[in-house]
């Protein structure tokens, strides 16, 4: 099973919180596009596997990208690919761009999932996070994404944030309950947003985090209540509507990333591409299309190869975030047993403590969750580890 990521990086403004790789210059798209649908082209080798399980446009925003834009880029995928049967195909959305005939020509494209940043139903938080669409749209926007036929909706929702109530992320939570995948993220204050000046200044601040642990129970409660299942800290889906994709990750499968800033990974190392948008497309405006891909290292993208090290403890920080857990006997089969048998011993505090249980598959428990990248740290091996369990 292979994946590909495609980024779009254009924003029309930056939201306030944010720190992903994106750009404004939106004037830039058609050679951004011109500039991707070659590196498809010539990194198509890079997956051994050709047939796709999964495609996920993401950004930035690629509800931006016109439809013939989509298209374009389908095309040249067709051309270098072989799309399996029941593949799943997500493009991120924002409210602001969608509208009845524009979900209606989505759906004519292979897109056939759609996840909506909606982040809050309230256009005092919208202000809050520096979104650039209203309340209004977010509620509008779903009704017309399900009404063109897109069954496999997710939206993502925020807490964390400055201002938001109990009973306000109770509503945002309210009116998403029949949707069929939600990713709800807890704010993570990024030194260089918007959002992280603001609150420096005083002129905000955060909830302390007493609130964000009731703010976590709450979505834990609602998820119960309303059949979601916890697959993942910040996902919840109703059966079988989880993303394949993001599971994809999780569970160490081999992805191609296309785009500026987007990673790839073999299993064996990673690599992510440059975050220069103008290098980008000059870059791949010069090359030879015949050209030997590998030469372009450092130019295109920097590769760093996993030690065994590495490898295991990635392992055990993405899986032990989902429902699936972090397996022993796949840790001694694919790295090394005496990586199992340490790893077992290490978590006997953890499970007296109640943040990890284990029956040959180590999984947080709700207490647990609250903590995991701490808990996951606790756990990682280092390089010495390895040399010592395998002389
Ligand atoms: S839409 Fe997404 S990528 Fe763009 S600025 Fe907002 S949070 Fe960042």
């Amino acid at each position: 099973m292979s994946s590909l990521y495609i980024h779009i990086p254009f924003c029309i403004r930056r939201c306030h919180y944010c720190n992903f790789f994106s750009s404004t210059l939106i004037e830039q798209k058609n050679s951004y596009i011109k500039a991707l649908r070659k590196e498809i082209q010539i990194r198509s080798n890079y997956l051994k596997n050709k047939q796709l399980e999964t495609i996920y446009i993401g950004g930035g925003t690629p509800s931006l990208l016109s439809i013939d834009e989509i298209n374009s880029i389908f095309k040249t995928i067709d051309d270098h690919f072989c799309l399996a049967e029941n593949i799943e195909i997500s493009l991120e959305a924002n409210p602001n761009n969608l509208n009845e005939q524009y979900l209606s020509a989505l759906r004519h494209t292979p897109v056939n999932r759609l996840s909506i940043g909606i982040q809050s139903f309230f256009d005092e938080h919208l202000q809050v996070l520096g979104r650039i669409h209203s309340a209004r749209q977010a509620h509008l926007c779903i009704q017309q994404a399900l009404q063109a036929g897109f069954d496999n909706l997710s939206v993502d929702l925020m807490y964390g944030y400055p201002h938001l109530t109990l009973q306000q992320w109770k509503e945002n939570l309210h009116f998403v309950k029949d949707i069929p995948h939600i990713s709800c993220y807890c704010l993570t204050l990024e030194p260089h947003s918007q959002l992280y000046k603001t609150i420096q200044q005083k002129q905000l601040s955060l909830p302390d985090d007493d609130h964000i642990i009731e703010q976590t129970q709450v979505l834990t409660d609602f998820a119960h209540q309303h059949q979601f299942i916890h697959y993942e800290i910040s996902n919840f889906c109703k059966e079988n509507f989880h993303s394949r994709h993001n599971s994809a990750y999780w569970q160490r499968k081999p992805y191609l990333g296309i785009g500026c800033s987007a990673h790839s990974f073999d299993i064996y190392s990673r690599q992510w591409n440059i975050c220069n948008i103008n290098s980008y497309i000059e870059f791949l405006d010069e090359i030879n299309t015949h050209g030997d891909y590998q030469n372009f290292e450092n130019r295109l993208f920097e590769r760093e190869i996993l030690t065994p090290a590495m490898q295991v403890n990635e392992y055990i920080m993405t899986s032990l975030r989902t429902i699936y857990g972090c397996h022993l006997d796949y840790i001694a089969h694919e790295f090394s047993l005496a990586f199992a048998e340490q790893l077992a011993k290490k978590i006997s505090l953890l499970q007296q403590d109640n943040y990890i249980f284990s029956h040959g598959i180590l999984r947080l428990t709700e207490k647990g969750m609250l903590f995991a990248d701490a808990i996951a740290a606790e756990l990682f091996f280092d390089e010495n580890d390895y040399l010592t369990t395998n002389e």
